[in-house]
């Protein structure tokens, strides 16, 4: 094995921005967001109906713990209702976080990588520090 395999990443966590147009679908990703928050154990940091940071349209923000990965992002792929969704990790290089470290269910949206630090960015889950 090479020390590039040997190396791992520390992950704390994940966000799930959904993305929707304020205007048109924010009742959609309000159904989504409590659906989600029903099923399970994330935190919903809120409705961003404008652009910030990287995210260039309004979107709502779902936080999880690693554990919950699995069930969240299984649900959300049969469930965004026709919605773009990014899942990124939360490790020590915000920009890998948002680009190649990240997976997107539906279509992805050019985001603004300069907004972040090459380190932590982002809230992370309730009850965990770096
Ligand atoms: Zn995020």
């Amino acid at each position: 094995m090479s020390d590039a395999a040997e190396k791992s990443v520390e992950n704390l966590g994940y966000h799930a921005h959904i993305y929707y147009d304020p205007a048109k679908t924010r009742s959609v990703a309000e159904r989504v967001c409590a659906a989600v928050g029903d099923k399970f154990r994330v935190e919903i940091d809120g409705f961003r109906d404008g652009p910030v940071g990287p995210h260039p349209i309004a979107n709502v923000l779902v936080i999880f713990k690693p554990a919950e990965f699995e069930r969240v992002v299984s649900y959300l792929m049969l469930n965004r209702e026709g919605l773009d969704v990014l899942v990124h990790p939360l490790t020590e290089d915000a920009v890998k976080d948002h680009s190649s470290f990240a997976i997107w269910l539906g279509n992805p949206i050019p985001l603004r990588l300069n907004t972040l630090p090459r380190g932590r960015g982002g809230r992370l889950p309730s009850g965990v520090t770096p």
